[in-house]
């Protein structure tokens, strides 16, 4: 699972960070993956939800064009990248990597994935959390300061990708923390309808 933090400008100045000139990618771990249409486990209290939306590619992708990565593109869904956000912040102040604030054991959850040919445009893809009836996220990738086609391209400069990787896209602005009896609602354009609860 390939990641980019601060992809949405909104969601960086909630964070107070700068808006990067390249993108930062970081990885999760496969063992991370898990459905969202189950009850969610949060490690501690600690626990943010951070709303994304999730591409599955369907091929191996390496300094790939544009045109290579459209093809590449199996699936459309959503992910939660779940992140231990005190323990990434006291990491960050040591200019540590952060990948045990974000790859634990089901820090990944995710939806099904819909097929690229139901959405006509991949930058304008709009997507909702509620949490207990309340809009927390509502992000469009027509946000995104990378947008989908290109990142992807320069993800697989940095390292090849393979089929059934998954890229998270960053998040819009919106996150916070998660308490355990919340309940929980994707929606991807009405094309995917899940809720799930955390324990
Ligand atoms: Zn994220």
């Amino acid at each position: 699972i390939v990641c980019v933090g601060r992809n949405y400008a909104e969601h960086a100045k909630e964070l107070n960070n700068p808006i990067p000139s390249e993108p930062i990618l970081f990885i999760k771990p496969e063992s991370s993956a898990v459905p969202f249409a189950q009850e969610i486990k949060i490690p501690t209290t600690d626990c943010h939800y951070e709303t994304e939306l999730a591409i599955l590619l369907g091929k191996s992708l390496t300094s790939a064009s544009e045109e290579d990565v459209q093809q590449s593109i199996s699936g459309i869904g959503l992910g939660l990248d779940l992140t231990r956000r005190a323990l990434q912040s006291k990491l960050k102040e040591k200019s540590h990597p952060w990948e045990i604030a974000k790859g634990f054991d089901g820090a990944c959850p995710l939806t099904n994935f819909i097929a690229p040919n139901q959405f006509s445009d991949f930058t304008n893809i709009h997507f909702t959390l509620h949490i207990n009836k309340k809009l927390k996220q509502s992000g469009n990738s027509s946000d995104m300061l990378n947008p989908i086609v290109p990142l992807i391209a320069y993800m697989s400069t940095c390292f090849t990708l393979k089929p059934g990787d998954v890229i998270l896209t960053g998040t819009p602005k919106g996150v916070g923390e998660l308490k355990s009896g919340d309940v929980l609602e994707l929606n991807l354009m009405d094309k995917i309808k899940l809720t799930s609860k955390t324990i």
